[in-house]
């Protein structure tokens, strides 16, 4: 009992100032659920006489575990990985016009509308008011940087920074880099596999908010964390804590 009751008197204390860095899709705004769309599209489209719905899912899971490596996030490569598993999936004679159709659905994504998730703007403004923050993102670029200028948050934020790949050493380089006191130092987002386990491992503390529409190929067993780890519910409740 006492280790609990110590446990919510720290969680409780506020953090002084503390250098906040903050994931950005699914955490500031929705990503996932366009790519979840056009999944299910590409489904209905491939219409598998076999396949579940399931295992034609599982395909394209291994097709862009192996291309991420390659081709890394974004529209552009998923729109490529769409594609493939049409080639590979396919039971009729393989079209352009059918390939085309399998590439846009991927590449409209970025004309999906931006929108930033519940309690963000006002949260972040509040945070940027008190600690310094870093908005640390992986992807393409680019596009990356235009959901950034679209959420319109990008002012509230000492930097951005958009990586390939959000692992351990991304964290600790970043850290380094802005001589970021690691004890003060908390990564705020809604992946295990990018944002919370690496973090943890650079030696930082973290913050996970889940999302109902995490990627499934970012979810991660998050082990022990020895008191730096906080779960919240809502973006929103940051400002109970900082
Ligand atoms: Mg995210």
């Amino acid at each position: 009992m006492l280790g609990v009751d110590i446990a919510n008197i720290i969680r409780r204390d506020m953090v002084a100032h503390a250098f906040l860095i903050v994931d950005g899709d699914d955490t500031l705004w929705e990503n996932n659920v366009y790519f979840e769309e056009a999944i299910e599209a590409f489904t209905d489209f491939l219409a598998h006489s076999s396949l579940s719905r399931e295992q034609v899912r599982a395909t394209l899971d291994q097709i862009e575990l192996l291309n991420i490596r390659v081709h890394g996030y974004g529209s552009a490569a998923f729109a490529r990985n769409l594609r493939q598993c049409y080639e590979r999936l396919a039971e009729r004679n393989i079209r352009k016009e059918d390939l085309d159709h399998v590439m846009a659905l991927g590449k409209r994504i970025v004309e999906q509308p931006m929108r930033v998730l519940a309690g963000v703007a006002e949260t972040v403004a509040y945070l940027a008011g008190r600690h310094e923050l870093t908005l640390f993102t992986k992807g393409e670029l680019e596009e990356q940087r235009l959901k950034v200028e679209r959420s319109g948050l990008g002012p509230q934020f000492d930097r951005v920074a958009v990586v390939a790949e959000k692992d351990a050493r991304a964290y600790r380089q970043l850290v380094d880099e802005h001589g970021f006191d690691p004890a003060r130092t908390w990564m705020i987002g809604n992946s295990p596999k990018s944002d919370i386990n690496p973090a943890l491992q650079a030696g930082i503390n973290a913050v996970f908010i889940p999302h109902t529409h995490t990627w499934r190929l970012e979810a991660e067993e998050i082990p022990g964390a020895d008191g730096r780890l906080l779960v919240l519910e809502r973006f929103s409740q940051l400002r109970d804590h900082f």
